[in-house]
């Protein structure tokens, strides 16, 4: 199978000191725009939220915020790395809107746009990836090189490293676990299966459940709302049994954690999901991965854009 991307690697290539790159986070909910430099360091921020209708319009709209800024304090960046929600189709650099966050059917073009809009060379990545090149780089993963990656936001997603190397799979799809099956009887996800990991503990499934926005789910619960505690419960019970099956699956040396949800609810998420692996992970030593927070927090999937574009950009 022809690769037409390269492969990134960990610990990953930084760029030349003292040059920079306009880094974008496309998401399901908001759009993040910043300046960064070779060393991780975040600059003229702009974020928005996403119109559904026009992701890419509004990527573009806060991209030209932070190019302007950029422009005016005399950065020239070598390129624009744009993290992306999946599914994404890495060959022609396009969203697929068969997302179960952003619905649709057609392929949306990211990359053409973004490198007319600017003039620079584009790279392109799913935005669990980016987040896991983040913390290697300057986060939770420095020095490791088997880690898993997961995103507990509006959806959730992850990404694989594994001996060194982010794994892509045969569609750029590794690493997806937001439709891993928890539950079977449980309620219908966006994606046409029932009881996901991402329809029972993820912001939007927190919501569907709780008649609230996720938010406002996890204040009842804390205060003690019988209704909104049994969501939250289900939500926790779910992220600690998929993560003794990523655990099982794929051996990783630690485990990071980031998204608003996730952050959100700190160690009540963390803390069960530590538990089950102590106990249920298969394997003494797989018993004592330890389960951290991303120490980059949502930065994670802008610091991640220098990196992706030193592996991407750079002969
Ligand atoms: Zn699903």
């Amino acid at each position: 199978v022809p690769r037409a991307v390269k492969p990134l690697l960990v610990p990953p290539p930084a760029l030349p000191p003292g040059s920079t790159v306009l880094a974008a986070d496309l998401g399901a909910s908001n759009v993040r725009t910043a300046l960064v430099d070779a060393a991780g360091v975040i600059a003229h921020r702009y974020a928005t939220h996403t119109d559904p209708a026009d992701p890419v319009g509004s990527l573009l709209a806060c991209l030209r915020r932070t190019a302007d800024a950029a422009r005016t304090a005399g950065a020239g960046p070598v390129g624009v790395a744009v993290a992306a929600l999946g599914p994404l189709d890495l060959t022609v650099g396009a969203l697929e809107r068969e997302s179960t966050l952003l619905p649709g059917t057609e392929l949306v073009a990211i990359t053409g746009p973004v490198a007319a809009a600017t003039g620079l060379p584009v790279v392109l990545e799913r935005d669990t990836v980016v987040a896991a090149l983040g913390e290697a780089g300057y986060g939770a993963a420095r020095g490791v090189a088997d880690f898993l990656y997961l995103t507990v936001s509006t959806g959730i997603g992850g990404a694989v490293v594994c001996g060194g190397r982010v794994l892509t799979g045969a569609h750029g799809l590794a690493g997806e676990v937001g439709h891993f099956p928890v539950d079977l009887a449980g309620p219908a996800c966006g994606c046409g299966l029932t009881g996901c990991l991402e329809v029972l503990a993820a912001g939007s499934g927190i919501a569907a459940a709780g008649g609230q926005d996720a938010r406002a789910v996890t204040a009842a619960a804390a205060a003690g709302e019988p209704a909104a505690v049994a969501v939250l419960q289900r939500a926790r019970a779910a992220f600690a049994a998929a993560l003794v099956g990523l655990v099982n699956a794929y051996d990783p040396a630690l485990v990071v954690v980031g998204g608003s949800i996730a952050r959100g609810q700190g160690d009540l998420l963390l803390g069960p999901a530590r538990e089950a692996v102590r106990r249920h992970a298969y394997g003494r030593a797989a018993r004592s991965v330890p389960v951290v927070p991303a120490a980059l927090g949502d930065d994670a999937g802008l610091a991640g854009g220098a990196p992706l574009a030193a592996a991407r950009l750079q002969p």
